[in-house]
């Protein structure tokens, strides 16, 4: 995904107002018990963010990551070559084409894709690790490898689309980030149609005009999936437990 870690001091502006406004002051413990009643064991679930580049994503992933201490963010292997500011490892791991082509051929990718003249991967077992331990996981990957993982018929995946308020602002974001040349932003602009166009295979559409907004619709979002019933595998214990007291 674009620069994750850019925007450090729209990141900080956006979080001051966050305090007060939705429990970030609590210790995510405290937050846990409030988003899902409390000790019962839950299946982590696979939440995906996808978006045409400049629609908000990337600071939407920052402060969910910065929210919520159960969630991990899924790197990515691309074979871009990265960014000013980016760190190989952080943001993604950065690796040849040959080395994207063995991890393909042993299947060490859980989707992967074509984006931009480059290929972009989700290594398979750091997510499996997470989700095993009851931890959700982040994913900032396009249309192309969410449909792969809906294909393969994960039921932990919940898919959330962000919509840009208009053209003009997406537009503005891109120039802001300033970190594409021109030939670029006209490239992405133009494809920002073809994503949108994708808008209807998801789960859920956030239109992001403004950022906390945005973001408190993708914090309820997680909350109800999280209290989905099939997903809180504790269930039953915990309600044999309360029985057993009456
Ligand atoms: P960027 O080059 O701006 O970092 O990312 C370009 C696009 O690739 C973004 O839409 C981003 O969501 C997508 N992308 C990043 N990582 C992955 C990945 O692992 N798989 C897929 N399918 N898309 C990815």
């Amino acid at each position: 995904m674009g620069s994750r870690m850019a925007g450090q001091a729209m990141l900080e502006k956006t979080m001051a107002p966050l305090q007060g406004l939705s429990g970030r002051d609590l210790p995510e413990q405290d937050m846990q018990r409030r988003l899902d009643g409390g000790e019962v064991a839950r299946r982590g679930l696979m939440l995906v963010l996808s978006s045409p580049s400049g629609a908000g994503k990337t600071t939407l992933s920052r402060l969910l990551l910065e929210r919520y201490a159960s969630i991990e963010l899924s790197v990515s292997v691309t074979t871009r070559k990265p960014r000013p500011g980016e760190i190989d490892g952080r943001d993604y791991h950065f690796i040849d084409h040959a080395r994207f082509d063995a991890m393909v051929a042993r299947g060490d990718l859980l989707e992967w894709a074509q984006v931009f003249g480059n290929r972009y991967g989700t290594p398979r077992a750091p997510v499996e690790r997470v989700l095993s331990a009851g931890r959700d996981v982040l994913f900032d990957i396009d249309w192309q490898g969410t449909q792969q993982l809906r294909e393969k018929g994960r039921d932990d995946l919940v898919s959330v689309f962000v919509l840009p308020p208009s053209i003009p602002d997406l537009e503005a974001r891109l120039r802001t980030r300033a970190q594409d040349s021109d030939d670029v932003i006209r490239a992405r602009m133009s494809k920002a149609a073809d994503e949108m166009s994708h808008w209807a295979e998801y789960d859920y559409v956030v239109i992001n005009r403004e950022v906390l907004h945005a973001f408190e619709a993708v914090c309820a979002i997680l909350a109800a999936e999280r209290l989905k019933r099939e997903r809180q595998t504790g269930l039953s214990a915990f309600v044999r437990s309360l029985q057993a007291g009456l």
